[in-house]
């Protein structure tokens, strides 16, 4: 590596930026583990020019080639499985015990997935659509991919973009959050170690709007595909819109967690928080809103209080710990600052609420916190918090449960619990959102989509679905008459176009 901290991993080499450099921090301690680079507009530009020289032979790799490259790119992360959970697990703050079960085995499948799944492009079937003429189907790869992701799972969310775009045939410049950069450089690191061609997979690290909009609005990208904040995303795709680049996003979410009277208590009670606390609630999918059917809303209550109080806060490298700091301290005091502003609007904090104290002060640690008795319309209830904070409410009806559920500007995941095959049939078609869980909440899978309903964004991540987003169809028309006064001709011609 060179002196100069690295900046991003561009055309099969550590690239350097001058300027701004930028401490990423272990959330834990506040100990620096690396100093990186940030880059500009010139590093961004020259990470698409690798990019775009390396398209023409990669997209003309076959399908086959494509995946074996994958195949071993497979072997390469699993052989440094260990190190890459330790690294996710500093610079974000996350358990080593999220990391190693749940990370890394997830990105190795979906590295394996894709190696197979592009073999199995293919278009709808040819043939004489009218009697002179043959169709073909031909699915091409876009481009150039600029993608932009976000913190909470830095090596999830590159594997889920750099996989589709390059296993389709594209090349991909990605940047990842700069305060959580380092496994995604180890990925363009690995990529090129398992033989993908230097320039398929570049990464540049820097800020959103210096590094971000410098790769989104590059006339040289083809695709824009963004995993972050609703706010965010509307940026992007304005700046898109401006060249109608094609656009990809996955947003924020805000995921109901509606539970009917019949629904097993134990099971909801755990469920809904080991998914509000999943990666300590920095996670689009958490379940955030919790609505429970007023006969049993007490008990569930009760219990959910009860297990988050057990809930064990330390050292996210103990494996006894079950929830380590928030990504920042910047990101503590956001949350801190939501149930503050539920407080003052009267809502109950049943639970936590609180900073801890003593040696957890010196991390960016939120006690897992249970909000009762908040509006529905209420910031708490309507926006994002992305920590480890549920809000619990009572509903009557099953028609007030799903107007409540769908009661967001989001539509990423719900989840329904009932042991009713009838009312949990309705609730997975009335739910607007893009996937709905039935009696469990946050489980994900390579072969399933991931994307969003509503102001969620558009676009499925992991799956063949997204395939389709990295690939455009091309209909290509072939004269069999032979005739060289075609039939159609008769429209500019009228009779002098006969023979
Ligand atoms: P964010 O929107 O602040 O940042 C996301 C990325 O965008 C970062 O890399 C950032 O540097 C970059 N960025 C910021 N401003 C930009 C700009 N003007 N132009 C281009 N890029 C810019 O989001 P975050 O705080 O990093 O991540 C949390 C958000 O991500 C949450 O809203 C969460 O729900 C969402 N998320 C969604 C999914 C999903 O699949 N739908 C998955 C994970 C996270």
């Amino acid at each position: 590596m060179s002196a100069s901290p690295r900046a991003g991993f561009v055309d099969g080499a550590v690239i350097t930026a001058p300027g701004e450099t930028l401490d990423v921090i272990d959330p834990a301690d506040g100990s620096v583990v690396e100093t990186v680079g940030l880059a500009g507009h010139a590093e961004v530009d020259a990470a698409v020019a690798a990019a775009q020289r390396a398209f023409p032979e990669w997209a003309g790799a076959t399908p086959g080639e494509r995946g074996a490259a994958l195949l071993r790119l497979a072997a390469r992360v699993e052989a440094r499985a260990a190190e890459y959970a330790e690294v996710e697990s500093r610079q974000t703050g996350k358990t080593l015990r999220l990391a190693t079960e749940f990370d890394v085995p997830g990105s190795i499948d979906n590295v394996v997935f894709f190696a197979g799944a592009a073999r199995q492009l293919e278009g709808l079937a040819s043939g004489e659509f009218d009697a002179s003429h043959t169709s073909v189907i031909r699915r091409e790869p876009v481009g150039v991919v600029g993608s932009v992701a976000p913190w909470n799972y830095p090596l999830q969310m590159a594997m889920w973009k750099v996989l589709p775009a390059i296993a389709a045939g594209n090349t991909i410049v990605l940047k990842p959050a700069e305060i959580t950069p380092l496994t995604t450089l180890m990925l363009a690191e690995d990529a090129v170690a398992a033989g993908i061609p230097a320039g398929v997979v570049n990464v540049v690290v820097g800020r959103g709007p210096v590094a971000g909009e410098a790769l989104v609005s590059n006339p040289a990208v083809g695709m824009v595909s963004f995993t972050g904040s609703t706010p965010v995303g509307r940026r992007v795709m304005e700046i898109a819109a401006s060249r109608a680049a094609r656009v990809h996003l996955e947003l924020g979410g805000k995921a109901p967690f509606l539970v009917y009277d019949d629904a097993d208590v134990e099971a909801v009670i755990h469920g809904a928080v080991a998914g509000a606390l999943i990666n300590a609630g920095q996670d689009c999918t958490a379940a955030t809103r919790v609505y429970v059917q007023r006969p049993i809303y007490d008990r569930v209550v009760e219990g959910i209080a009860d297990l988050l109080a057990s809930i064990r806060l330390g050292d996210p490298r103990d494996p006894d710990t079950d929830l380590g700091p928030l990504v920042t301290f910047t990101q503590r005091d956001r949350v801190a600052g939501f149930v503050d502003r539920a407080r003052g609007d009267g809502a109950t904090v049943a639970v936590g609420g609180e900073v801890p104290a003593g040696d957890l002060a010196k991390g960016a640690y939120y006690a897992p916190t249970l909000i009762t008795g908040a509006a529905q319309d209420s910031e708490i209830v309507q926006e994002e918090v992305f920590g480890p904070v549920l809000v619990a409410l009572p509903f009557d009806s099953d028609d007030e449960g799903l107007a409540l559920a769908n009661d967001t500007r989001y539509g990423l995941a719900a989840s329904v619990w009932s042991r009713d095959v009838y009312r949990t049939m309705r609730a997975q078609r009335e739910i607007r959102s893009g996937c709905v869980w039935v009696n469990d909440h946050i489980p994900i899978v390579s072969e399933m989509p991931h994307g969003g309903m509503k102001q969620s964004g558009f676009g499925k991540d992991m799956s063949k679905y997204s395939l389709e987003e990295y690939t455009v169809i091309k209909h290509v028309s072939w004269d069999i008459s032979g005739d060289a006064r075609k039939d159609w001709h008769r429209t500019i011609f009228k009779d002098r176009n006969r023979p």
